[in-house]
């Protein structure tokens, strides 16, 4: 039998705040254990939570990135379950009333995805087992990180567009700088629903989750993995059981954790701590004036407007300083093909890549260079050792070429004469040169040396065509 793959997501990302979301304990990732912790944030009894309203606009902000309806009214609730990552043994989530509904966004290919809803949350706190002998040990300073959870349609059918549809998601949230998403921390996790159904029916199958995968490789195997086990189990006549898995991305395989929950095995209820939210519409347009043009967008200028190739628009668009940047610069010298062309292979060769990634050259400079070169003055390769010197000095790049007297001073008539004195005396070259591709470097050492080095390589090239062809 063949079957269709249904896979729904929810994605959780820890929102850029300086503190916690119900209390005013540091938002950090790397501090100390049990650092950042407060009665609050630690489930003390009767410690009162207030609401971190940056956190609040950072969902709003992530519903308008992605097209979704913000919700005037929006209510917090608790979501009960006992673990020990959890002191409090709730939650504290929404369920019946989110901060955003809908929305979506479109691959590639022009499929759109739909999103259910985006709502705010709070993270646990972290378990560290640490042996046999010593045990777990726990650690709350992510206890009351704030969280989105953005929770998607089950309208995906593959691990690929399951794979890109995170990767814009993240792209998204990151230029916005909405949360950094770092996945090796745990910025963002995504659990994973998945299951079968005969081809063509209608009615969805029963699924299996799988919880807090954090790397888009685990996600990708796992995806894979747990459709042939379905798979199996279906053409067995068996039946799949709903139930949250376990993925090893050692082993390569996924375990039963525990048989799935309801909602109402929750008891969700409204947090009697935590005031209903009234989002207004200067609420919405506050955040909306943060919200930079988004990468997908600026891709389709650069390709569309600027003819960019789609490679280059992705290095371009990789983060929201080298897009700005390169816009900096076509508003200064409006050349995008050259200029991305130097920023792609020029200049991201010599910048590390880091955390903080900044260009050590500015906008200003790079486009008198790539000016310079565009209008002769500078070779191509005397263009990159100008750059050079001008990151390793405090001097602009006028000043650095003719320092080094690297200015091309030698006119094309003074080069045409050259050449013409070049013909009286080997005619013979003159006439090799349609057969031999050596003979053109002849006649550049010829120039170059008659007017000691100050030619324009490329200048003399196209002389030569004009002049001897
Ligand atoms: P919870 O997992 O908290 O119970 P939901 O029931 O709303 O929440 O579903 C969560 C996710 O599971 C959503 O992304 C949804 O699209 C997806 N989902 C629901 N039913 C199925 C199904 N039969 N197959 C695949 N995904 C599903
Ligand atoms: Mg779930
Ligand atoms: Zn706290």
């Amino acid at each position: 039998m063949e079957y269709d793959v249904v896979i729904g997501l929810e994605i959780h990302a820890e929102l850029k705040t300086n503190t916690k979301v119900f209390c005013s304990c540091k938002n950090e990732f790397g501090a100390g254990h049990n650092k950042n912790t407060c009665p609050v944030c630690t489930g003390m009894p009767g410690a009162l939570p207030i609401i971190n309203k940056r956190a609040v606009e950072l969902c709003i902000k992530a519903g308008l990135c992605f097209g979704c309806q913000i919700n005037e009214y929006a209510v917090m609730e608790r979501k009960n379950y006992f673990y020990p990552d959890l002191s409090k043994a709730y939650q504290i989530s929404q369920l019946v009333y989110p901060i955003c509904l809908n929305g979506g966004i479109t691959l590639e290919n022009g499929e759109f995805k739909a999103l259910n809803r985006i709502h705010l949350e709070e993270d646990a706190g972290k378990l560290n087992h640490i042996s046999r002998a010593v045990g777990t040990l726990v650690d709350y300073n992510r206890g009351g990180t704030p969280l989105i959870e953005i929770v998607t349609e089950p309208v995906f059918h593959s691990a690929e567009e399951v794979d890109e549809f995170l990767k814009k998601i993240r792209e998204a949230l990151i230029f916005a700088d909405i949360a950094n998403c770092k996945m090796e921390q745990g910025g963002m996790r995504c659990d994973v629903n998945l299951s079968l159904k005969p081809q063509g029916s209608d009615k969805l199958g029963t699924r299996t989750e799988m919880k807090n995968l954090n790397s888009f490789k685990s996600v990708f195997r796992a995806i894979n993995y747990e459709i042939e086990r379905q798979k199996e189990v279906l053409e067995n006549r068996g039946v799949v059981l709903q139930e949250t898995r376990k993925w090893d991305d050692n082993l390569g395989e996924n375990f039963t954790m525990r048989s799935k929950e309801e909602a109402q095995d929750y008891r969700y209820f409204p947090d009697p701590d935590i005031l209903p939210m009234i989002i207004t519409r200067e609420d919405i347009e506050k955040v909306k004036a943060e919200i930079p043009t988004l990468p997908q967008t600026r891709r389709n200028t650069y390709i569309n407007d600027y003819q960019i190739s789609k490679p280059d628009a992705l290095i371009l668009t990789s983060s929201k300083y080298i897009s700005d940047y390169f816009e900096n610069c076509v508003k200064i010298y409006n050349n995008p093909k050259k200029i991305s062309n130097w920023i792609v292979t020029d200049v991201l060769r010599i910048v590390k890549d880091g955390e903080d990634l900044t260009f050590p050259i500015n906008e200003k400079d790079l486009t008198t260079i790539i000016q310079m070169v565009e209008d002769k003055k500078l070779t191509k390769s005397n263009g990159l050792i100008v750059m050079e010197k001008v990151i390793s000095s405090n001097k602009n790049p006028e000043q650095i070429a003719k320092e080094m007297n690297l200015i091309s001073s030698i006119t094309e008539e003074q080069i045409a004469k050259i050449l013409e004195q070049f013909k009286l005396e080997n005619p013979k070259a003159v006439q090799d040169l349609k057969t031999d591709p050596k003979v053109i470097s002849f006649i550049i050492g010829y120039v170059m040396k008659n007017t000691q080095g100050k030619a324009n390589g490329a200048i003399v090239k196209q002389l030569v065509d004009k002049m001897f062809n």
